[in-house]
């Protein structure tokens, strides 16, 4: 061959695999139109505290650090986010319980004035249905979850407060135990083996009210705890699978046939961690860790010192910078899920702006790679409009009939 021909060979492979991706990417686009597709779980609100920061504007991600605002939801194909009231876990007393709840109570008012601000391109949603109705008025769609039950304290009735300010999940605790569960990354270990007795009506209420159960974070046991007594499908917001990364945060194989047997729905979290088990990089370890000490491991801190860890994790972020998992790592536990308990109970909790993203799906601009991707591995569109928001709004469905009854 000469060396023309050979060049014209490989220009001739090369436009092959272009064309292909443009399919691909015409094809996602078209099952898109057609389908909703739900995050549920986003750490944005964070977001609302920096003064640059802007969510009816495109943010580069690049220079702001952020993954969420509504144009990179349209260019990406994100319809809905459930954006979380997080409370980091603090001093479990009067006083601490009072702070937390203050402080949930702001991060409240912060997401509805924010989200307000843009009723020609975003809407706070209530309700499983409404999504529909957002997206067939050409809108992003924004739904509340509460990250971490502390800021109920030791009051049942502040869950009835949440759900009126617009939350319909609660993630029963974050890294630490609390009141109400044991949390699996505690280093303390266990505290109650599972669910408190204070947990155990916090179960009750949440069905009652047809707020969301979220096991996210909770202990194993916790979580059996849970399934046991909630007569609700429960989800996780923003989980993986153990059997392809060992992370206490993730589910085993045990857990996930349990999750068929309640009905609910695993939301595969690509938090690069939790996807694929990171290289060794020692000097990066220890100064994380020592942002860490530092900063209490982000629990019981004000606005200003968080907003100061923050610009710190940042700046280590860049000086240490590491490979992150891909889209195709994070399909892999969609597959093992399918494959172990069929298609009925995945879906897609990024933790954007919580720490989650990918190599090639850093923001919400860059979510239709995860259908391009899934095009790729022989879903059809049924399963992908599955993957994308139906199995968790078949959840929240019968969370809010079992409420009503
Ligand atoms: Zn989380």
């Amino acid at each position: 061959m000469t060396n023309l021909l050979r060049i014209a060979s490989v220009l001739f492979a090369l436009l092959i695999i272009t064309s292909c991706e443009q399919d691909l990417s015409k094809k996602a686009d078209k099952i898109h139109a057609q389908i909703v597709s739900i995050d549920t779980h986003t750490d944005t609100p964070l977001n609302f505290l920096e003064p640059d920061f802007d969510i009816g504007k495109w943010n580069n991600y690049d220079s702001s650090y952020s993954r969420i605002d509504f144009p990179r939801m349209k260019a990406g194909k994100l319809d809905a986010v459930f954006m979380a009231v997080f409370v980091g876990q603090g001093e479990r007393s009067e006083e601490g319980n009072l702070k937390a709840n203050n402080r949930a109570l702001e991060i409240f008012e912060a997401l509805h004035s924010k989200i307000n601000q843009y009723p020609e391109q975003a809407e706070i949603a209530l309700k499983a249905k409404d999504v529909y109705q957002i997206k067939s008025k050409g809108k992003s769609t924004v739904y509340i979850g509460v990250e971490n039950a502390y800021p109920i304290g030791n009051d049942l009735n502040n869950i009835k407060s949440f759900y009126d300010l617009g939350a319909r999940y609660i993630t029963l605790c974050h890294t630490s135990n609390n009141d109400i569960c044991d949390s699996s990354t505690d280093k303390k270990g266990p505290e109650f083996n599972g669910l408190s007795t204070f947990g155990e009506e916090v179960v009750k209420e949440m069905n009652q009210l047809g707020m969301i159960i979220d096991v996210s974070h909770i202990s194993d046991s916790a979580y059996y705890d849970v399934l046991k007594l909630s007569k609700a499908p429960i989800i996780a917001s923003h989980s993986s699978v153990r059997a392809i990364c060992d992370n206490p945060r993730n589910f085993d194989d045990k857990m996930l046939y349990a999750l068929k047997e309640n009905g609910g729905v695993i939301q595969i979290c690509i938090l690069s961690d939790y996807i694929k088990e990171p290289a060794p990089y020692p000097e990066r370890d220890s100064a994380f860790q020592q942002l860490r000490i530092k900063w209490n491991n982000w629990q019981g801190l004000s606005e200003e010192e968080y907003k100061q860890a923050s610009h710190e994790w940042r700046a280590l972020q860049k000086k240490y910078p590491r490979e992150l998992a891909t889209v195709a790592d994070a399909v892999d536990h969609i597959d093992y899920v399918v494959k172990t308990i069929g298609i009925d109970y995945v879906g897609i909790g990024t933790d954007f702006d919580g720490g989650g993203g990918l190599k090639d799906c850093k923001d919400a601009s860059e979510m239709k790679n995860i259908t391009i991707e899934l095009l790729k591995r022989g879903y059809n569109q049924e399963d992908i409009k599955r993957i994308w928001g139906e199995n968790f709004l078949r959840v929240f469905r019968e969370v809010e009939q079992i409420a009503s009854r």
